[in-house]
């Protein structure tokens, strides 16, 4: 069952030949999510072949141009496409603004709905669920309204032993049951799922911590995740610059990586002004170990 994160982009601010703006693609047992929507985003979907029309949810974390200004292009190429299927955006409320504004000005408007959820920016809010997976997003402290993103697996079935079922004589009625962590009455006979299932897969979760200053306020809202994407626009050298424009260095996304129990950091929105991002990773790793610098087109698999 996939769990998959691709980098689409992993630039902050200015794009270079090497870095796209920021924009993410998630895969989640089949649910498909696009998290942020830089510049060029839909060529770089194309490129690393994501499944392009079958993103029915968009998280837009703030309304800086490399977060976002991806998106009119993409709704539009869909649309040009013959895409009925309404999609879902959750993002700050001016962004209809903008979009209504293009869609009025252009004179055109796209084929499906757009379901358009606005972000909560002072408390953590629950934005999607289905039977698989939980979304959330949270506020973060940047120069202009921002909210990072939890995506959380739900507690997989527990698998049930299969001597019991012959021993007992379950029924396909109370296996389910049992997986599902609920007694069943078998002949009269309280079964208890403890004593006939093993624990499935744990539930993985990921974070995206978007483009944000230090902040340890966001601890709480993803403590314990198992793989946390945290901006590093800056290295330790530009730690005062980092805090002016309220973004982070290597160092701290590794603090925070480190409070938050978390097993493994990637690092991305990288300034353009540095060529080579394995510097980042040595200075994150003499705190947080398990530290990955992302590349554009890089997937990564979501394990616990
Ligand atoms: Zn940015
Ligand atoms: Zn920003």
């Amino acid at each position: 069952m996939k769990f998959e994160l691709t980098i689409l982009g992993c630039g902050g601010a200015i794009p270079t030949l090497e870095r796209n703006p920021t924009s993410q693609y998630l895969n989640i047992q089949d649910r498909y999510f696009l998290i942020d929507c830089g510049e060029g985003s839909q060529i770089q979907l194309r490129k690393y072949k994501c499944k392009f029309s079958k993103i029915d949810h968009i998280f837009i974390s703030h309304l800086h141009g490399d977060h976002f200004l991806g998106l009119f292009g993409y709704l539009s190429t869909l649309s040009l496409l013959g895409r009925t299927t309404p999609i879902n955006i959750y993002a700050p409320e001016d962004l209809m603004n903008l979009i209504d504004a293009h869609r009025d000005i252009s004179g055109k408007n796209y084929n499906f709905e757009l379901n358009f959820n606005t972000l909560n920016f002072k408390k953590t809010t629950k934005l999607f669920e289905d039977n698989v997976v939980e979304i959330f997003s949270f506020p973060v402290n940047h120069s202009v309204p921002c909210c990072g993103f939890l995506f959380k697996e739900k507690l997989t079935q527990r698998n049930i032993i299969k001597a019991k079922i012959k021993d007992l004589g379950l029924g396909i009625g109370d296996i389910k049951k049992l997986k599902n962590r609920e007694n069943c009455i078998v002949d009269g006979k309280t079964i208890v799922y403890k004593d006939v299932t093993v624990s499935g897969n744990k539930a993985r979760s990921y974070a995206y911590c978007a483009d944000t200053k230090y902040d340890e306020k966001i601890i709480p809202f993803i403590k314990d995740v198992d793989v946390i994407y945290h901006e590093s626009t800056f290295l330790e050298e530009l730690k005062n610059k980092a805090s002016k424009t309220k973004h982070s260095t290597a160092i701290q996304a590794a603090e925070i990586a480190l409070s938050a129990n978390s097993k493994m950091l990637i690092l991305g929105h990288f300034s353009a002004r540095y060529d080579n991002v394995e510097k980042f990773v040595q200075e994150a790793s003499s705190i947080f170990k398990n530290t990955v610098a992302a590349y554009d087109g890089y997937k990564y698999q979501i394990k616990n």
